[in-house]
């Protein structure tokens, strides 16, 4: 029994010594709790997670490993709230709706994932796509490819013709009658069911296109789209899942719906009134911008040809207006998390959205929140969004400051995902 007992310990030492520690050293490090630059911090990770963090240099232990980053800029792994891991903007991506098989998505996605985690986005949330993102979020998590952690919708959930329908603008033959499994409901019942059927696919979170949609070929990119009653079919089926729930919506009849009914995002949120302030600030809405591809979509309008006829115009007209609400909502003190929409503009761009949010008059260190503190609660994911001890080790890294200059949060040298180091430049 002894000679037993002291193999199990024997073994346990030996498994704390082999768990390495690592030890890193920042220049300054992002406090995105009380919105301050820490000087000369260390941040010490074992295993998939951070230990410790103190001031000043620790020299940590013989066999801890140590990284330098006195020189850098570090905050926690910066989270977008909203993307499209399967497809990325050009101007044929209409065919591809009819040239793809799912292991081209596939493949591509692959390749956004890794030049997002890269540009230190340790976390996404895939808001709609065919289902292979969740096939992509396995293969990440099982470490077969790398890229951020992906909570993702699988297939958004829209009404007949809404924008999320996957048939919108094909010839009456090809479009058929999609249902709840495609993510076409009418009516409270197939609410629920397209609720259960995003559970039974394994999706993290559901999405709902509340309004029409900029890049839909449909024409109204406002309209409301589903009832509330139906949006609360969709809220009460969610709650009982474990899911939230983003709601698309530029128009404001719908977002009215959207809040009232108890989604706990509002993405684009174009024509957002007062009254829709006020009333998300009563609810606890989150607004999740995307200025970056509401500015893209704009730009992209302006090149003959690149979109189909009915979708320029809303392009035009929507699109350069996002910006100027997310002034409006930060001035009326909505809660904002950072989302850019990447896919609808080219991937590894996300951190323009920084650059935009500060234009629009949110203080760096409040932009950098949004990517991560507030991120992190919009998901209901409290392991990380913060450099504490206990969170996950997702940390990245900078050169430069962004309070003296934004742009710097579009140099980063440093990655780490769950206490692996993906980039040391
Ligand atoms: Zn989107």
């Amino acid at each position: 029994m002894i000679k037993f007992l002291s193999a199990i310990i024997g073994m346990l030492l030996l498994s704390v010594s082999i768990a390495q520690r690592t030890v890193i050293h920042c220049g300054q490090l992002v406090d995105v709790k009380n919105l301050q630059l820490l000087k000369e911090m260390t941040i010490i990770t074992e295993g998939n997670k951070i230990v410790d963090v103190q001031k000043g240099y620790i020299a940590g232990a013989a066999g801890d490993k140590l990284i330098d980053l006195k020189s850098k800029t570090v905050m926690p792994g910066l989270i977008d709230m909203h993307v499209h891991m399967e497809s990325e903007t050009n101007p044929g991506k209409y065919m591809e709706t009819f040239t793809f098989n799912p292991a081209d998505y596939a493949y591509q996605s692959v390749v956004f994932a890794e030049r997002t985690l890269m540009t230190g986005f340790t976390a996404v949330r895939d808001l709609g796509g065919s289902g292979v993102n969740i096939s992509l979020r396995n293969a990440i998590n099982k470490g077969l490819i790398k890229g951020p952690r992906v909570y993702t919708a699988g297939k958004s959930i829209a009404t007949t013709g809404g924008h999320a329908d996957p048939t919108n603008g094909y010839r009456r033959d090809l479009m058929g009658d999609p249902g709840p499994d495609a993510g076409v409901v009418n009516g409270t019942d197939e609410a629920a069911k397209a609720v259960r059927q995003r559970y039974k696919e394994g999706s993290d979170v559901i999405k709902i296109t509340a309004s029409g949609g900029v890049l839909s070929v449909a024409k109204s990119g406002e309209n409301p789209q589903f009832t509330e009653v139906e949006i609360k079919a969709i809220v009460e089926t969610a709650k009982d899942y474990g899911f939230k729930v983003a709601a698309h919506c530029h128009g404001t009849e719908a977002m009215k719906r959207a809040v009232n009914a108890g989604v706990h995002s509002i993405e684009h949120g174009t024509y957002m009134t007062e009254e829709v302030m006020t009333l998300m600030k009563k609810m606890g809405t989150y607004y999740v911008p995307t200025i970056t591809a509401g500015k893209s979509v704009g730009d992209s309008a302006k090149k003959p040809g690149y979109y189909p006829e009915l979708v320029t115009p809303k392009a035009l007209a929507i699109g350069p207006k996002i910006q100027n609400t997310f002034s409006n909502a930060y001035k009326a003190g909505v809660k904002i998390a950072f989302g850019t929409d990447a896919g609808v503009y080219a991937h590894g761009k996300n951190w323009l959205e920084f650059v935009y949010m500060n234009e629009g008059g949110m203080p760096a260190l409040e932009t950098i929140r949004a990517a991560t503190l507030y991120a992190a609660d919009l998901l209901g994911d409290d392991r990380i969004g913060v450099i504490e001890k206990d969170k996950l080790a997702d940390i990245v890294a900078i050169d430069g400051d962004p309070v003296k200059d934004i742009r710097a949060m579009g140099k980063v040298k440093f990655v780490m995902k769950n206490g692996v180091v993906y980039k040391q430049e």
